[in-house]
């Protein structure tokens, strides 16, 4: 069975074939640079790489793009706030999350591109719908007509055509209740900054910025187009009615969407005091790879319910695959080869193939890869694993961790940087300031045990290494 996808816009799974050629023209969805990004952010993340890795295995070449927002409403919001320009503000969070990136083992799409780097190109698109009958213009902001685009509601399977014409939303974000004409460009409130282009002084609204960026670098139809089932409305039903209206074309061939990430069966929130930031995990001491395990575990359609139990069994997890690698290089086996462990071996390698294949069903390759584990581990137990199966069991741990990617543990961090021990000093006075004592305690008490002692001054914390 050929590489197949549950395509969003079709609601049905699809063999995966390009028009033409071998080379994959993907966008993805990246980070809103307006905070720390949080597990279920890469919970996503992790789905894109996995995507990327499998594509890359199965022989396709990547011409994967994949935005930084850094700006938009919270971020405009926030940097005013903190008396901070727009750079200034984003630059530490584009910077965290890269290194989050990293040590989360996520493979670099082939080209990241700003939001702010691109508004001439962004108010050319905004003119050119003007010119094509798409828009209109109030108060010096310009909105997407939808009733102008009949096929609104097509990839989220809402029918919008009752909706009042002319009603409008400014904001980014909304829920489908609230469909109506959304900004493609925000003229400048008072004290808000903006930038002057031919469509007048103002900002564009986060829906225009991934269609102008995404056929920029990738041509009027893109093979894949994936995020979070949260952006299916109204942000990629928003990207399809500019894109198609500008191109006439089809914007995406497959719509792939990662469901939900849970915290102990709960949407997580700040206020439930459920919400965690990648850094936050990883601050309670659990390896990276760890936390990279347990999010490709689950099929990126299913809900991924996180809790500290799950990062415990994926922890045990990691440790029987090292286990089992580290006995395939130390041991020493019978010579000459087993007919059954070679065939056993071949069969592993197939059932793998075939769970990622089908969907990217990543439990479906752990299940086989675990499977082959106890039985290569009672065959080596037993004397019946021969020196040379050795070569073709490696070559499937090899492939299985060429996806996985966990096999090799990071090293351990000598202890947190200033910016990080400040991270949670900020944290926890937030959640004083919420009254959520007993988080902020677990944040003290989490710094303590990382050689930070805080010391609660009239002039606010002070901290100091042990
Ligand atoms: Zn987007």
């Amino acid at each position: 069975m050929a590489l197949r996808f549950y395509n969003t816009l079709s609601q049905q799974v699809e063999e995966f074939r390009l028009q033409e050629g071998n080379l994959v023209r993907m966008y993805t969805c990246g980070p809103t640079v307006y905070n720390f990004a949080h597990i279920g952010n890469f919970r996503t993340f992790v789905f894109y790489d996995l995507l990327r890795r499998w594509l890359a295995a199965r022989g396709y070449k990547l011409d994967h793009v994949m935005n930084i927002t850094d700006v938009e409403d919270r971020i405009i919001r926030n940097s005013i706030e903190q008396h901070k320009a727009i750079k200034e503000y984003t630059e530490v969070y584009e910077k965290a999350f890269f290194e989050d990136c990293e040590v989360l083992r996520l493979t670099q799409p082939e080209r990241w591109v700003r939001a702010t780097e691109h508004i001439s190109e962004m108010a050319a698109a905004i003119a050119k719908l003007g010119e094509k009958g798409y828009t209109y213009t109030s108060e010096g902001s310009v909105y997407f007509r939808i009733a102008s685009f009949p096929d609104y509601g097509k990839l989220s399977h809402n029918d919008f055509s009752g909706i009042r014409a002319g009603a409008r939303v400014d904001v980014d974000t909304y829920e489908k209740a609230d469909a109506r004409d959304f900004v493609l460009w925000k003229s400048p409130k008072d004290g808000e900054p903006f930038w002057d282009t031919p469509i007048g002084p103002g900002r564009p609204g986060w829906h225009i910025e991934c269609s102008v960026m995404a056929i920029e670098y990738l041509g009027e139809t893109l093979d894949i187009h994936a995020g979070g089932v949260d952006l299916i409305f109204p942000h990629h039903e928003n990207e399809i009615a500019q894109s198609v209206s500008l191109t006439g074309k089809p914007f995406a061939r497959y719509w792939l969407h990662s469901e939900f990430l849970l915290v102990d069966g709960q949407k997580m929130s700040k206020s439930l005091g459920n919400f965690y930031t990648l850094r936050d995990v990883l601050g309670r001491g659990y390896p990276p790879e760890t936390v990279r395990y347990l999010l490709a575990s689950v099929p990126y359609r299913k809900q991924l319910n996180f809790t500290f139990e799950g990062l415990q069994s994926a922890k045990t997890a990691v440790e029987r695959l090292r286990n089992f690698a580290w006995r395939l290089d130390q041991e020493k086996f019978r010579p000459g080869a087993n007919e059954k462990i070679a065939e056993r071996t071949a069969e592993a390698e197939r059932q793998f193939g075939q769970s990622l294949d089908d969907d990217l069903n990543t439990a479906g390759a752990l299940g086989a890869t675990f499977e082959y584990l106890r039985d290569a581990n009672v065959a080596m137990d037993s004397g019946d694993f021969r020196e040379q199966n050795v070569p073709a069991a490696r070559a499937f741990l090899g492939c299985f961790d060429s996806i996985f990617d966990v096999l090799r543990p990071s090293a351990q961090k000598q202890s947190l940087s200033d910016a990080e021990v400040e991270a949670r000093i900020l944290a926890r006075a937030e959640a004083k300031k919420a009254r959520k004592f007993g988080e902020a305690d677990r944040i003290r008490d989490e710094l303590t045990a990382q050689g930070i002692i805080l010391e609660d001054t009239k002039d606010g914390v002070r901290w100091k290494r042990k």
